[in-house]
C-alpha cells in the first residue's frame, strides 16, 4: 500500500479474515509484531478479537541501550534482547561496549584493551561489599558480526559505544600512555565517576581513538557512532602541562572537553558517519554535528534551547527512561506517561527519537535484567509510537495483559505486578531498601 508512512501498517481482523497492508518489508514486518501481540487464549483457543488497526510510528528513531561493560553479557543474551526489540518494535540498539569496569570488543590494533581491560578482579555489590569473583568477557569481530546480521534480520541497527575522554579506566590499565599520567591503573571494581580520562592533548590519544574508530567503522554499518563525551573529571588534566594549558585557555570545562569532541565528530563526519554523544557538555557546544543525546533531566532548559536552534537531539530523561532503577522509584506509569517533546520546543522535527538505557552495575544476571526490562518496553514503545493525545494508561494496562502472556509463555522473567500502583510512602521506602540491597 503506497500510501502508508515507510515503517506504518494496516491489520484489518474480521471474523472472517486477517488482512495486513504495507508499503515496505520494515512496516509487513511490524503489522506481523502487533498480530502476535493481539493473540490471546481464552478457554485454551488461541484468540483474536475483530479489529481494524492503522499504524505509523511518531518517532523514527526507538531506542534501547544495554550496558555490557558493568556486566557483560554473551551473545545469546544479545540475540534474546533482539527478539524483545523487534516484538517492541524498536529500530536500534545501542551497545555501551566499554567503561571504566570492562572493554568489551576486541580491537585488532590494539589487543590490550580486552586482553586487560576486560577483565576485572571483583565487583562492588548493591549495599556493599564485594563478590570477590573475577569478571570479564568480550565480543571478537566474528560475534558482532553475527549480532549485527541477526539485528538486520529483525530490522534493527546495532549503534556501537565507546565512550571517551572520560570512563576510560579499562582502556587506562590496558595502554597507560593514554593518560596525563603515565601510572598503574586497574579495571575498575566499584562504580562511580572517576579521576582516569585520555588524555585530550597529547597526539598518541588521537592516534590511538581514530584507529579505534575506523575499525568500528569497517564493522558497523549504522550511520550512528556513540562517542559517550560524559562525566568529565578535571582534576588529573591539571597534573598535565598541555591540558593545563588547554584548559586555562578554554575557560570552563564544557569547552575543554568539547575540544576533544569536535575533533572526533569531525572525524566520523568526514568517515560519513553521524556522531552521537550524550548531553553533558554537548549542551554548551555550538557544532550542531553532534546528535545530544539529552539524559540529564536538570539540564532541559539549556536542550530546550539547541533542539529550537537545530540541534538533532535524543530523548532518554533518567527519571523516566532508565530501566536500570527499581519500579518503586520509576513505576510503569511514570514510564508509559513521559512526553519527550518538552513544552516550549517549537522544532519536534529536531527529536528524532527516545531510547532507553539499561545500566548494569546491579544487573548480574539475565534473570535480573529481564525483569527490569520487562513489561518496561512496552511502555517505551508506546512513547515512541503513539501521538501524544492517543496515549492511555489504563487501556495500555488491559492490553499489557496479552503482553504479560506472551512473556510468560516464553519463560521470561517480567515484572508480574508493575501496573499496581503504592502510596509515596511506601514507594520511598521501598526504594530506599533497594538501594541498600534489600
Ligand atoms: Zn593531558
Amino acid at each position: 500500500n503506497l500510501d502508508l508512512h515507510e515503517e506504518g501498517y494496516i491489520i484489518d481482523v474480521t471474523e472472517k479474515s486477517i488482512i495486513a497492508e504495507a508499503r515496505t518489508d520494515k512496516g509487513a514486518f511490524y503489522a506481523l509484531q502487533t498480530i502476535k501481540q493481539l493473540i490471546y487464549t481464552n478457554n485454551n483457543l488461541y484468540t483474536i478479537d475483530c479489529i481494524l488497526i492503522k499504524d505509523e510510528p511518531r518517532f523514527t528513531y526507538r531506542s534501547f541501550m544495554l550496558d555490557v561493560a558493568r556486566h557483560f553479557f554473551p551473545k545469546e543474551t544479545i540475540f534474546k534482547l533482539i527478539d524483545l526489540l523487534s516484538f517492541h518494535k524498536f529500530n536500534y540498539f545501542h551497545l555501551h561496549l566499554s567503561d571504566d569496569q570492562g572493554f568489551r570488543f576486541k580491537i585488532e590494533k590494539y589487543p590490550l584493551l580486552t586482553k586487560i581491560g576486560s577483565t576485572r578482579k571483583r565487583t562492588k555489590l548493591l549495599g556493599g561489599g564485594y563478590d570477590n569473583t573475577p569478571h570479564s568477557g568480550f565480543y571478537t569481530k566474528e560475534d558482532m558480526l553475527e549480532i549485527i546480521n541477526y539485528a538486520k534480520r529483525n530490522f534493527i541497527e546495532i549503534i556501537p559505544e565507546i565512550d571517551f575522554p572520560g570512563h576510560t579506566t579499562a582502556i587506562l590499565a590496558s595502554y597507560p600512555e593514554l593518560a596525563c599520567i603515565n601510572q598503574n591503573y586497574k579495571v575498575a571494581e566499584n562504580f562511580g565517576i572517576k579521576k582516569t580520562s585520555l588524555c585530550i592533548t597529547k597526539d598518541n590519544t588521537y592516534d590511538f581513538v581514530y584507529s579505534l574508530l575506523d575499525e568500528l567503522i569497517a564493522i558497523f554499518p549504522s550511520k550512528f557512532i556513540h562517542i559517550g563525551g560524559d562525566e568529565l573529571r578535571i582534576a588529573n588534566y591539571k597534573k598535565c602541562e598541555g591540558c593545563k594549558k588547554l584548559l586555562k585557555e578554554s575557560k570552563s570545562k564544557a569547552k575543554f572537553a568539547n575540544h576533544f569532541i569536535n575533533k572526533i565528530a569531525s572525524y566520523l563526519r568526514e568517515k560519513g558517519k553521524i556522531p552521537i554523544a550524550w548531553n553533558d557538555y554537548i549542551n554548551y557546544n555550538t557544532n550542531y554535528n553532534v546528535i545530544s543525546q539529552h539524559w540529564k533531566p536538570f539540564t532541559k532548559n539549556k536542550t530546550i534551547k539547541e533542539i529550537n536552534e537545530g540541534r538533532k537531539t535524543i530523548i532518554s530523561n533518567f527519571f523516566y527512561f532508565y530501566l536500570d532503577y527499581p519500579y518503586s522509584m520509576t513505576p510503569l506509569h511514570k514510564t508509559y506517561n513521559f512526553e519527550p517533546v518538552f513544552s516550549k520546543v517549537i522544532s519536534p522535527d529536531n527529536i528524532i527519537g527516545i531510547e532507553s538505557p539499561l545500566w548494569t552495575e546491579y544487573v548480574p544476571n539475565d534473570s535480573i535484567l529481564e525483569y527490569q526490562v520487562l513489561p518496561r518496553l512496552a511502555a517505551v514503545s508506546e512513547v515512541a509510537w503513539t501521538n501524544r493525545e492517543l496515549k492511555n494508561y489504563n487501556d495500555f494496562t488491559k492490553r499489557l495483559k496479552h503482553i504479560n502472556e506472551i512473556y510468560s509463555k516464553n519463560y521470561l522473567n517480567f515484572h508480574q505486578n508493575a501496573t499496581k500502583s503504592y502510596s509515596l510512602i511506601t514507594r520511598l521506602i521501598k526504594t530506599i531498601n533497594w538501594f541498600r540491597g534489600k
